[in-house]
């Protein structure tokens, strides 16, 4: 039996929201269609059953996942996340496999990565965003004025890197350095400073944009993630849920290959891990 509790956000979910979610966690035979037909607390079927296209919302309960082919089995995609689980690490394929004095090497660049991230280097990483993104992407999908104008502004926005730097073995592993064409970190006699600390390219202008300290704060948590082809905002978590379908665009509106806007796959990594790290695994238990 596949069932899936619908339980955050309760009453408020779209049906087409949850099956935006299903699509990144399951896969439904060889055509991936599939419809929900809702269970009551025994489990046992109901008649209510909701197409992909259906409008409204879903009421918190059970749900089963009901292949549109005949007889297609339902497998939960197994997806390679940069999720950290009460505390503990839930990817297998990231685990540090290095020595201790590797890992201390890597913990040192990443520290003096956020230095000069945090810094007013024109040429470097926040500052190239404050460039593209002039503000706050997701205060600007809200229609919030959040634009960077002076010198002080600088403490209120952070450059926020979409994949997570700390998860360089993940990103060497997935080989996203072969996506980044951003020229600034291209390796360059010119670049030489910032080759060494970031010879993976991840403070890169595809892997980063500028959020306020809130919205940096609420993405990095995974509260809630930008769609990879709409750019819509889906909120995982309650306390964002006025952000949930915005469509962030300010990174998209300076077309140059100098200020390359995110790649999809990195926003796509990000939005995959959301789901498994904000709604916890459980089989029998609703959180009615
Ligand atoms: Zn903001």
């Amino acid at each position: 039996m596949h069932d899936v509790d619908c339980s955050s956000l309760e009453g408020k979910r779209a049906i087409s929201d949850v099956f935006e979610i299903l699509e990144f966690v399951a896969v439904v035979g060889t055509t991936n269609t599939f419809v929900l037909q809702e269970l009551d607390e025994t489990g046992k079927p109901l008649p209510n059953i909701f197409q992909q296209d259906a409008t409204g919302n879903l009421k918190a309960g059970r749900y089963m996942i009901q292949p549109v082919e005949k007889g297609a089995e339902v497998y939960r995609r197994l997806v390679t996340t940069f999720a950290v689980a009460g505390g503990k690490q839930t990817d297998e394929y990231w685990k540090p496999e290095k020595k201790p004095e590797e890992a201390k090497l890597s913990d040192t660049e990443s520290v003096s990565s956020t230095v000069s991230e945090r810094g007013d280097d024109p040429r470097g990483f926040k500052m190239r965003l404050v460039h593209r993104d002039k503000g706050c992407v997701v205060c600007h999908a809200m229609g919030t004025d959040s634009i960077y104008r002076y010198r002080d502004d600088s403490s209120f926005f952070e450059g926020s890197h979409i994949f997570p730097f700390a998860m360089q073995s993940l990103w060497s592993a997935r080989k996203y350095g072969n996506l980044i064409t951003d020229p600034f970190t291209a390796p360059s006699v010119e670049n030489a400073a910032r080759n060494k600390q970031d010879p993976l390219r991840i403070n890169s202008l595809e892997n980063g944009m500028l959020l306020c300290l809130f919205h940096h704060k609420a993405y990095e948590t995974l509260r809630f993630s930008i769609h990879h082809t709409t750019h819509r905002i889906f909120a995982f978590h309650p306390a964002v849920a006025h952000l949930h379908g915005l469509e962030v665009t300010s990174p998209w509106k300076v077309t140059s290959a100098i200020y390359p806007a995110p790649h999809k796959e990195l926003l796509k990594a990000h939005y995959q891990t959301a789901p498994d790290s904000t709604y916890p695994q459980r089989s029998h238990q609703d959180l009615g």
